[in-house]
């Protein structure tokens, strides 16, 4: 028998299961029920599309047997089976499965979070079990195979007796004195809770005898107990399920047991339309933002469903870009389910759709900007930027939709306020709405060029960021006010149209002047008296409607 040791990876995030705390161990039920109904489904899809193949939906379940005096605990299912080929790259590899995707070592080393709150597939199997022993029969092979490990030490394949197509999965439980918590995966209370907890939703029938007692008989006060098999998931998808039934924890084990991401939901959404296009999807905006979010490998998407089937893992085209964030599924009776992915980019009820979502999205980032500021913010951190980005691409097309979700660092207030919220304030006087650009808040609030807005009363923007003014520059304006930079030549003051005294100084100083130009040349265009300053002597103004961020940023850009 050929003995094979598991790539390096997978090693490492064994030994981190074997380690791990525990009220983290019990998402392994959820792990491997997870990957049988993921193996049912693929049957139905098959059966969709292979005319010898039928679908009677009454052959898949899912069926867990505890054994207490063997110490096991089986999942069977009646899914698609893996090949010999299979097994081993399926299981003998987490790279493979795509599940599991770290972002550098340490995280690896503190990895105790990730599996509490993010799937990690097949190998949660070895946080409760010392040897894990898989028999499967796939659709695709005449032999069933027995691929067997006790996690570190590596695994092996052999040939096994087999009838029916399918799984099955032998976690032998781990004896341990000092921790007597693994027991509780053989009893039946704490599975079904586990089961109820994690895995209600699965459409598959997850079943488990149960014992139970009753009186002896009608007159008796002694009971008896007797074994059924009881079905434990209501098997409704959560998305079909009554908004009013569901909790805040139910969303967020939704979130977890789909891997939308390593951290909490910050916000979900539910939504069922039943119009002209029928639908529900479950939307989420996550708390962080995922590690890869502002590079080329990031992927936006949400997942596809027709009628509860899944058609597509990440589907782009229901979500615009400035909302690329946003995580979760689409499921709508109206999709054909051998649709391909170029007749999806031209389908009509796709893009309905996803028209309806971006609104529901937007609705809802407004609604939690007025009503929890704190959350709002949080989400701002995480992916303001991208809504700032969504301003300024596609030559401001979207500008209308997202000028409303912008926050800004204020002078006034000394933190993030929106620009309904600015021109609010604004004095009667006042008519241009000012921001003022620099590396950080400490080095605008030195500028010299914000000292005379400010003293007039006028609030501030801060812009921090390089996209904050190219974002503005597309806005142009916002309910009618223009953007005025605190370094711009002509700042809309009262004070400065006063000419008379200004060319009183100009002549005055003349020479001097001529003589600061002379030595500064090539760096400044001219050098003039000004009354924007109070504090500082001297400060630099850009001509036209760029400002001097601006310009840096324009001129570090390749050509
Ligand atoms: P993921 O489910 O994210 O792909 P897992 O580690 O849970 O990752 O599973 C790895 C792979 O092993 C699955 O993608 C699937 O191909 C295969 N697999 C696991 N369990 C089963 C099962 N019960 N039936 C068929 N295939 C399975
Ligand atoms: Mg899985």
């Amino acid at each position: 028998m050929e003995k094979k040791q598991f790539k390096a990876e997978s090693k490492r995030l064994l030994e981190l299961m074997v380690n791990s705390i525990y009220s983290q161990r019990e998402v392994f039920l959820r792990e491997l029920i997870s990957n049988a109904s993921d193996a049912m489904d693929k049957m139905y899809y098959r059966s969709l599309t292979d005319e010898n193949l039928s679908f009677n939906k009454d052959s898949y379940y899912i069926q867990i047997i505890p054994n207490k005096e063997e110490r096991t605990l089986k999942v069977i299912d009646t899914g698609i089976g893996m090949t010999k080929d299979e097994l081993e790259t399926n299981l003998g590899t987490i790279a493979k499965s795509g599940s599991f995707a770290f972002k550098n070592d340490t995280e690896l080393k503190d990895g105790h979070d990730i599996i509490g709150q993010f799937g990690v597939g097949f190998y949660a199997a070895f946080m409760v079990a010392d040897v894990v022993t898989v028999i499967s029969k796939a659709l695709d092979s005449e032999e069933a195979y027995k691929w067997e490990s006790t996690g570190t030490e590596g695994y092996s394949i052999t040939s096994y007796e087999k009838e029916e197509i399918g799984t099955e999965i032998i976690l032998k439980i781990k004896d341990n004195t000092e921790d007597e918590s693994y027991d509780s995966y053989l009893e039946e209370a704490h599975l079904k809770e586990i089961i109820k907890k994690y895995s209600d939703f699965i459409r598959y029938p997850i079943k488990m005898d149960v014992t139970k007692s009753k009186p002896k008989d009608e007159e008796s006060d002694e009971y008896v107990d007797y074994v059924e098999e009881e079905t434990i998931n209501s098997m409704v998808p959560i998305w079909k399920k009554n908004k009013n039934e569901l909790t805040d924890e139910d969303y967020e084990n939704f979130y977890q047991e789909k891997r939308y991401g390593f951290d909490k939901p910050l916000k979900s959404l539910h939504i069922n339309v039943d119009g002209t296009v029928r639908y529900n999807a479950i939307l989420f905006i996550p708390e962080n933002t995922p590690f890869d979010y502002y590079s080329k490998e990031f992927e936006k998407g949400l997942e596809l469903y027709s009628n509860g089937v899944l058609i597509m893992n990440k589907c782009a085209d229901l979500l615009p870009d400035y909302f690329s964030f946003v995580k979760g599924m689409v499921d709508s009776e109206d999709l054909s389910l051998n649709i391909s992915r170029e007749m999806l980019q031209h389908d009509r009820q796709l893009k309905v759709i996803a028209k309806n979502i971006t609104k529901k999205i937007k609705t809802q980032l407004l609604h939690l900007l007025r009503d929890d500021r704190e959350k709002y913010e949080k989400f701002y951190d995480s992916f303001g930027r991208q809504l700032k980005f969504g301003v300024y691409n596609e030559f401001g097309a979207n500008k209308e939709t997202l000028k409303d979700l912008l926050l800004f660092y204020s002078s006034k207030e000394k933190k993030l306020v929106s620009l309904d919220e600015y021109v609010k304030r604004m004095p009667e006087d006042q008519a241009y709405i000012y921001y003022a650009s620099g590396e950080s808040i400490e080095r605008i609030e030195k500028l010299p060029q914000t000292e005379m807005v400010a003293d007039k009363g006028y609030e501030i923007l801060y812009f921090t960021e390089e996209i904050d003014e190219f974002a503005i520059k597309m806005l142009m304006n916002y309910q009618d006010k223009e953007f005025k930079s605190v370094s711009s030549g002509d700042l809309g003051l009262d004070e400065e149209t006063d000419n008379e005294t200004d060319k009183d100084k100009q002549e005055e100083n003349k020479e001097l002047f001529a003589f600061m130009k002379e030595n500064l040349a090539g760096k400044v265009k001219d050098v003039r008296a000004s009354k924007r300053l109070k504090s500082h002597p001297v400060c630099l103004s850009a001509d036209g409607d760029i400002s001097l961020e601006m310009e840096k940023v324009l001129n570090s850009m390749p050509n």
